[in-house]
């Protein structure tokens, strides 16, 4: 089904989301993500073709701007500090230029599109403050004193929201994330683990418990392939599998854990927007209003998108407005299409499964006539 693009009349670039994922660097590193997925050919290359940072920093602008383009929300994925010079010299500088603008925009008391940056660890955040410390006019500007909780959460104060890939509760955790609440909500982003069952279901119910106190928000986020890869069967069955597995997770824990926490809990978006479409035939806003531009600056509505949907390269800041105009065209949840939805369906039979008491082998074989 084709859903009417409702933003397509309009010569200036609207969107509500727009995400930004910079590099593919960091992708080597971490289990599972979806940067990494999609660049699955291997780490050279992950090499190829980067925009220049201060091009995507004149794409983050002219949506702040407004004139050619605007968002409501922009996110931004700050990866892992690299390690070589230039992958380190291209995050430090777009970091660097993002936090100078909100900081004059701050001052000038001037509105900007809500601006949410998504962090790996608390390591990851406090390696960009320890550099900004040294490098950055803003920052110095504001603090001449030594390090307190309150000069560390200077960077996430001028964001509106700060995400975390992963948290521990620990002291130096706790007491930072405090101070930066204060003035701006943290939400822990939490990948649902895998196999789950009956038996280990409440060890992992009780990370959300721990984190709970030290958050404002959690999301939790299921596992895709990427969207409008060919998939092998057996690729698809376990894509079923762990669909199913999500699902299982997500209703014990809507029995289990205390409304207090449950309140603060957001389930993936995807996951919703297939409910919604079996139930109304209404999917995902991916391509309406809600935009990832990769790397090498191709875009595509879906933040889960295999390269193969958008295969077009924008180095430039014009290309990549033309690149987002040109996804405004298509809808990645029908044309691509989004296979979560055949997932979610054919899921019933493992979640089922999984909601089952398991008997053991050996309980099976005492007990066989009457089982
Ligand atoms: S097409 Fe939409 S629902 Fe499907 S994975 Fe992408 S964002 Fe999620």
């Amino acid at each position: 089904m084709r859903l009417p693009i409702i933003n397509t009349l309009s010569s200036r670039v609207e969107v509500h989301t727009l995400f930004l994922q910079p590099t593919p660097w960091c992708a080597r590193k971490c289990k599972g993500c979806y940067v990494k997925e999609r660049n699955a050919e291997g780490e050279q290359h992950l090499q190829d073709l980067v925009t220049p940072f201060t091009e995507q920093f004149a794409v983050i602008k002219t949506f702040c701007e407004g004139e050619l383009a605007w968002a409501n929300e922009i996110t931004i994925a700050i990866d892992d500090l690299p390690t070589q010079r230039r992958h380190r010299n291209h995050m430090l500088g777009l970091y660097d230029k993002v936090f100078n603008l909100t900081k004059e925009a701050r001052v000038a008391n001037k509105m900007l599109p809500k601006m949410h940056m998504t962090f790996h660890t608390l390591n990851t955040y406090l390696s960009y403050v320890d550099s900004a410390k040294r490098n950055s006019e803003w920052y110095r500007e504001s603090f001449h004193m030594e390090d307190t909780w309150k000069s560390l959460a200077l960077p996430g104060h001028l964001l509106d929201m700060i995400n975390f890939s992963q948290l521990t509760n620990n002291s130096v955790t706790r007491n930072l994330l405090a101070e930066i609440r204060k003035e701006t909500p943290v939400n822990y982003n939490y990948l649902i683990p895998r196999n789950v069952n009956k038996n280990n279901i409440n060890k992992y119910l009780q990370h959300l418990i721990d984190i709970n106190d030290i958050v404002d928000h959690i999301y939790l986020v299921i596992y895709k392939d990427p969207i409008g890869k060919a998939r092998t069967s057996k690729e698809i069955k376990t894509s079923q599998r762990n669909i199913a597995s999500d699902r299982f997770y997500i209703q014990e824990l809507s029995k289990k854990l205390p409304t207090s926490i449950k309140n603060k809990i957001h389930i993936d978006g995807c996951l919703k927007d297939v409910e919604k479409f079996n139930a109304t035939g209404y999917g995902c806003s991916s391509n309406i209003s809600r935009f990832q531009i990769w790397p090498n600056g191709s875009v595509t509505g879906c933040a889960y998108g295999d390269k193969s949907i958008s295969k077009r390269i924008g180095l430039t800041t014009g290309a990549i407005l033309q690149n987002i105009r040109t996804a405004r065209k298509l809808y990645d949840f029908t044309d691509t299409p989004c296979h979560l939805v055949d997932d979610y369906n054919k899921s019933e039979e493992d979640l089922i499964q999984l909601s089952t008491t398991r008997v053991g082998q050996i309980t099976k074989d005492i007990l066989k006539d009457i089982l």
